[in-house]
């Protein structure tokens, strides 16, 4: 399968310019994880911005630094971008004390593309661990709207039922006819659904491998059992495409600090084949 070009976009020909944005909403989503609606500020990066689902931005904040963090919008629609962020730091945390109307700074898009259209007629079987669903909630809102006779379905786990990111979007995906599963470490009282991991619901997905593509991102770990699970069942490893995350800095692949074997996460991924990485993602600590 092939990767698609890097889409074109207003604000990538300058990768050091930051535009300034406006905070539009937040919408809590889970414990520690908001999702905030931004707007250009200059009109020309309001009509010139674009991206592909899976792409990421870096987010700044004068005086504290920038976060890469994923575009968690709809791609066709361009009035506002969303980014999901949980607080984890000094840009994260710092995001949190912020309110609606005040301002921040975005350098993007960057990086690689879920294959979106190259998965065209296949089964899509999104996989997410906890936060790794927001870099994929644009190929769902994108694939909700496909008329090629494939089947998306989203398979989403969370240590805890709280942690199901997204929840009140699950009925409009189903509608859409998305196949949305999910699956939680640990219940509580009310929760009546699957107690295992995502591997779990992947084995019971019925599934034709010849046919079907794989979109996976969570923890490291997880992301090789889901796709071990998924080569185990027949499906190809240059049909697993996962999204891997790495501290950068720079986003251009010139720091060096998201180096991953040869490539650099920035500018090389965040999505990777499986096939081009099997290897490195079995070298601790890399
Ligand atoms: C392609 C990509 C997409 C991403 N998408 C998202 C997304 O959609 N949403 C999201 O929330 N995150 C996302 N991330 C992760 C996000 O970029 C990181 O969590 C980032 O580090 C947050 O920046 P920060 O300044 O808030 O945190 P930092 O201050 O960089 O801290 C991050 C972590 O490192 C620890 N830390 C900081 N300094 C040190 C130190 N000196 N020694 C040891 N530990 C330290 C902190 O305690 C914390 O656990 C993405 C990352 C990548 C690469």
């Amino acid at each position: 399968m092939t990767m698609p070009p890097r889409p074109p976009s207003a604000t990538t020909p300058d990768p050091w310019r930051a535009h300034a944005s406006r905070i539009v909403s937040i919408r809590d989503e889970t414990p520690g994880v908001k999702t905030y609606e931004l707007e250009f500020e200059e009109a020309s990066a309001r009509t010139g911005y674009s991206f592909a689902a899976g792409q990421f931005n870096m987010l700044y904040l004068p005086g504290i630094g920038e976060a890469a963090i994923s575009v968690s919008s709809d791609p066709d629609r361009r009035e506002t971008i969303a980014h999901t962020v949980r607080a984890v730091g000094n840009v994260t945390d710092a995001l949190t004390r912020l309110a609606v109307h005040d301002h921040l700074f975005i350098r993007g898009p960057f990086g690689t593309p879920w294959p979106v259209t190259a998965a065209g007629g296949r089964d899509v079987v999104i996989v997410a661990g906890g936060l790794g669903l927001a870099s994929q909630r644009a190929a769902i809102e994108q694939l909700s709207r496909r008329a090629d006779g494939g089947q998306t379905i989203v398979l989403h786990g969370a240590k805890r039922p709280e942690g199901l990111l997204y929840a009140s979007e699950y009925d409009r995906w189903r509608a859409a006819g998305i196949d949305v599963h999910t699956v939680v470490d640990e219940g509580d009282a009310a929760w009546t659904g699957r107690v295992g991991l995502v591997t779990h619901l992947l084995a019971d997905l019925p599934l034709d491998p010849s046919a079907t593509t794989i979109f996976c991102c969570g923890p490291d770990a997880m992301m090789v059992g889901v796709a071990e699970a998924a080569m185990a069942r027949g499906v190809s490893a240059e049909h697993v495409c996962l999204s891997l995350e790495r501290n950068m800095a720079c986003a251009v692949a010139h720091c060096g600090l998201c180096q991953f074997g040869p490539h650099f996460v920035c500018r090389d991924g965040p999505v990777l084949r499986y096939d081009r990485i099997a290897s490195l993602m079995r070298v601790p600590q890399l």
